[in-house]
């Protein structure tokens, strides 16, 4: 159960079908059954602005549904306070969708709701998630100004109607992720890692993570998500308090079914206020996302900074005294191994070597 599958690369589409079908999801399919697919569509910004779920990892989902004999799929999301989930689909690429493989699209603030006892807290769900027989959760990986990330555990968010997310931040939102998760059970977590935010659930600071990622326990998940963007699973209160309600337990095991190296050589402009820190030469995506994250959470902690970091392929033959990022840089001291190294191992480094 807390074993994580993790495809790198930019195709969504193909990355989800070979990621799924590497970790096994046709085991968990029959024919006739119902299934939900829960994205993060939080508000109307395309994927590429770091906030919501690339519809090609969603396609690439449907594909292998379809593949395996799976006729009854829904996406089903219910969009921030502030927005329209109906105005949501088309921004972000959902009614092309269910134009394209035919399946149905449910806006739950019209949903009707069920209200249940978890541990002594009363909450208010969307009916139609806790009706299907699969549930497939596919979160976005990035950051998040309150609770620090927002990847499986608080994508379930999306399950309840308007008024439960008011009264959710008024509880500090932590307790009633965690208790939302042992009240609706989710099959199997996707997500989607290509494009994360830096900072905001709302988009804005796009970083390119490069990856997809799966598994079947959303604690698992996130404690091993929380690491790739430079936190331990314990800063993040709601996954340990998931864990102690029942609802799953930290990752122990992380198969790569291919390998990070040369997958997308990063293209998008490094943030402008880190950009006179880091020496870039052909760095894939995935090793300079977790440099941006691991410098954005030193910097939020208010850690020195590395003056001199390298970065990239081009560093390979080469020696130096700046931080190292990655395999391709283990002739400089300090360096950080992996390929790619996550944003917590980066930062451990940084918190030892620049004070
Ligand atoms: S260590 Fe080198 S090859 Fe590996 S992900 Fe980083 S830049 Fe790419």
């Amino acid at each position: 159960m807390s074993t994580i599958w993790v495809q790198y690369g930019t195709q969504g589409r193909t990355m989800a079908k070979e990621l799924l079908s590497g970790a096994g999801a046709q085991e968990l399919l029959s024919r006739g059954m119902k299934v939900g697919l829960k994205p993060n569509l939080v508000l109307s910004k395309p994927s590429a602005s770091g906030a919501t779920t690339d519809p090609q990892v969603t396609a690439g989902i449907i594909e292998f549904l379809q593949d395996h004999g799976i006729a009854d799929i829904t996406i089903m999301e219910s969009s921030w306070v502030g927005d329209s989930t109906k105005r949501a689909f088309e921004a972000c690429g959902y009614n092309d969708i269910q134009k394209q493989y035919g399946v149905n699209l449910l806006d739950l603030k019209r949903d009707r709701t069920a209200t249940f006892d978890v541990d002594g807290i009363a909450l208010t769900l969307c009916r139609a998630p806790l009706e299907v027989d699969l549930l497939i959760n596919v979160p976005v990986l990035k950051a998040h100004c309150q609770t620090k990330i927002t990847c499986a555990l608080k994508n379930l968010k999306g399950c309840i109607p308007d008024s439960e997310k008011r009264r959710y931040h008024t509880m500090g939102l932590h307790t009633p992720i965690a208790a939302l998760n042992k009240a609706l059970p989710q099959h199997l977590i996707v997500v989607d890692g290509i494009i994360g935010d830096l900072t905001f659930e709302e988009g804005g600071t796009p970083v390119q993570m490069g990856r997809v990622m799966a598994g079947r326990d959303p604690v698992a998940i996130d404690s091993y998500c929380a690491e790739l963007l430079g936190y331990q699973p314990e800063d993040i209160d709601y996954i340990p308090l998931a864990q102690s309600m029942g609802v799953g337990s930290f990752y122990t095991q992380v198969i790569e079914r291919n390998q990070g190296k040369g997958q997308s050589l990063q293209s998008v402009p490094i943030t402008r206020r880190f950009q006179h820190r880091i020496s870039e030469d052909q760095a894939c995506s995935s090793c300079l996302g977790s440099l941006l994250h691991a410098l954005q959470r030193a910097s939020e902690n208010g850690s020195p900074l590395p003056d001199a970091v390298v970065i990239g392929q081009g560093f390979q033959a080469r020696t130096g005294s700046a931080l190292g990022i990655g395999r391709c840089t283990k002739g400089y001291s300090p360096h950080v191994p992996g390929c790619p190294p996550s944003a917590a191992d980066i930062l451990r480094t940084i918190k030892e070597h620049c004070s």
